[in-house]
């Protein structure tokens, strides 16, 4: 049970800290003791612990704590994992909240502050909760399930999917015992993998991205064909947007072509964004972000690309690559951008099979204890580095310039000085990539020596600049020489409105070339590459999109 959590929730920082250590001293070995400060960090740290599929055994969370006490906190987390065994923790004048709260979250045992010694007060109540949790017969609690081979570009592709769009599933290689029991039960062979059980039973041979969002519950069809706001892109400036529209009472649908989170879904621990001083996971963030837009209503598609966008005035069509169309009357185009791709001979075969573009953190586990390398200078890629150094026996950053104080943040360079398994190596470039089935060597080259020398390895993560994927827009909207969308005052450069520009107005800050239709995030051109600018740009052009309706 190395895996399970005992999980230990007190706003008194002191209280926590010494409950914590109380229970590492006795279970450290055997269980993960995770501390938090606050029921929602601790809700946030539970649904994060699920996502991985891991177990918690017991909770304990203080009764008294602002914001949300401890009774509440343990009826929300029996949602979460309701075989966990429930604590609560009481001063002696709270007793009689803690008998209610038997009845309310079926509590099994409340604890007296303080509990020195704790041989005699905490670990023979736990001891016993522990005993009881194990003896739980295991509750088959519907899954999804992927089949599929271990180095499969397709495979690869599903689990990735359905990791970032935050659906917790069971990985199985079809050459298991297991994997072949499933196949076989599903009337499929090795030929049809990847394979995706569904909780309801139904196997999906080979989905395609959209069946697989249906069927595990996402949104792929509007319930409506006109709105009031159209967001294009699931990033932060796009969630940031729908956000804002729907909270202010605009009818608003956000349209993602994969994976709500965008870039920021991917990153392994964002340490600079406002109002998180110990860092947040990107899947965290997106998935606080995502709750948060649903809240307000707002409606959101997954797994449908935008092709087209026509005016038909009064109202702007987005047309899908299905040929159907939904109609708005104002759109925020947050489609931020795209990773470049890795531009050397054999890796674009073995994309998905060793050569993976971003974080790709559900490889992380399968590099235990391997070398892997990756590609890049900028703060994505010391992300990256960090956080596979948990997983890989030694991570090698390739950069082509000298160093990476130019690229990389200070605190970022800083952790990876302090990374005993992280070799820097400037002025490197990969030049190849081999392997039968999947990667297993790279070619380097020393870019001021030109000598070359080839590694053996199986995982390359290519984290190199960006750029944005606006060549669907063609003229519609203007574009600078690099694709990024123009607005505000870029666009009268030379003194003039934009061509074929209707209205007695300059466009406003936010807005591109085509009235009512806005830029918000890493796609505008000029636009600040962080998180916070992508999100108070997505909030930004919500207000506009208010100017721009009042004014018509
Ligand atoms: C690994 C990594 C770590 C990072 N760490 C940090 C950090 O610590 N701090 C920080 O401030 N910034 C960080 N950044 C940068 C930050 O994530 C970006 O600046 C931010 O995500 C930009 O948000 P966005 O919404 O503009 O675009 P994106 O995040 O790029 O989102 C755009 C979305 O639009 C979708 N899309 C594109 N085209 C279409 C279409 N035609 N139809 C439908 N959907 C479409 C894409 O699938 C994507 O989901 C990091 C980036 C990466 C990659």
């Amino acid at each position: 049970m190395q895996n399970a959590a005992i999980l230990t929730v007190d706003d008194d920082p002191s209280v926590s800290r010494s409950v914590a250590r109380d229970l590492r001293r006795r279970y450290g070995d055997r269980y993960r003791v995770i501390r938090a400060e606050s029921g929602s960090t601790a809700l946030d740290a539970l649904r994060e612990i699920k996502l991985r599929g891991e177990q918690v055994a017991v909770l304990l969370a203080d009764y008294r704590m602002p914001g949300m006490n401890g009774i509440e906190f343990l009826e929300a987390a029996m949602d979460v994992f309701p075989l966990a065994r429930r604590v609560l923790l009481t001063a002696y004048a709270d007793t009689d909240a803690a008998i209610n709260a038997i009845n309310i979250v079926d509590l099994d045992h409340y604890l007296l502050k303080p509990w020195n010694p704790p041989e005699e007060k905490l670990y023979p109540v736990l001891d016993a909760l522990l005993e009881a949790w194990l003896a739980t017969p295991a509750v088959t609690m519907p899954e999804t399930k992927v089949v599929g081979h271990r180095w499969s570009a397709r495979s690869f592709a599903v689990r990735d999917f359905l990791a970032r769009n935050l659906v917790p599933y069971r990985w199985i290689r079809a050459d298991e015992a297991e994997g072949a029991r499933l196949l076989a039960a599903a009337g499929l062979a090795e030929a049809d993998v990847p394979v995706v059980i569904t909780t309801d039973g139904k196997a999906l041979a080979r989905p395609t991205e959209t069946d697989l969002a249906a069927h595990v519950g996402m949104a792929t069809t509007p319930a409506s064909d006109l709105y009031d706001l159209a967001v294009i892109g699931g990033g932060p400036a796009g969630l940031g947007a729908a956000v804002y529209g729907a909270s202010e009472g605009l009818r608003t649908l956000l349209v993602e072509q994969r994976a709500t989170g965008g870039q920021a879904g991917q990153s392994s621990r964002i340490e600079n964004y406002l109002g998180f001083p110990d860092g947040v996971s990107g899947a965290q963030l997106t998935d606080r972000a995502r709750r948060q837009a649903q809240k307000f209503n707002a409606e959101m598609l997954t797994t449908r690309e935008v092709v087209g966008l026509e005016r038909q005035d009064p109202v702007t069509l987005l047309r899908f690559s299905d040929d159907t169309a939904v109609a708005a009357h104002t759109v925020v185009l947050a489609t931020g951008v795209s990773y470049r791709l890795l531009n050397a001979p054999g890796l674009a075969d073995l994309t998905g099979r060793g050569v993976f573009y971003g974080s790709a953190a559900i490889e992380a586990p399968n590099c235990s204890g391997e070398e892997i390398y990756i590609v890049g200078g900028a703060n994505s890629a010391g992300q990256g580095a960090v956080y596979f150094s948990r997983f890989a026996r030694k991570v090698h950053i390739l950069i082509r310039g000298d160093d990476l104080t130019r690229s990389m943040s200070r605190y970022l360079i800083d952790q990876i000085e302090g990374i005993a398994n992280i070799e820097v190596h400037p002025n490197t470039e990969v030049v190849g990539g081999e392997g039968r089935d999947h990667l297993e060597r790279l070619t380097l080259c020393d870019r001021r020596s030109g000598r070359v020398a080839t590694v053996p390895t199986s995982w390359l993560f290519v984290f190199i600049g960006a750029e944005p994927r606006t060549d669907w827009l063609g003229d519609v909207v203007a574009r600078d020489g690099n694709g990024y969308v123009l607005t505000g005052s870029d666009l009268l450069a030379d003194g003039s409105r934009p061509a074929g520009w209707a209205p007695s107005r300059d466009p406003y800050h936010l807005e591109s070339s085509m009235p009512g239709v806005f830029a918000a995030g890493d796609v505008r051109a000029g636009s600040v590459k962080r998180v916070a600018s992508a999100v108070g740009e997505g909030a930004m052009a919500v207000s506009l999109v208010h100017r721009y309706l009042e004014g018509r």
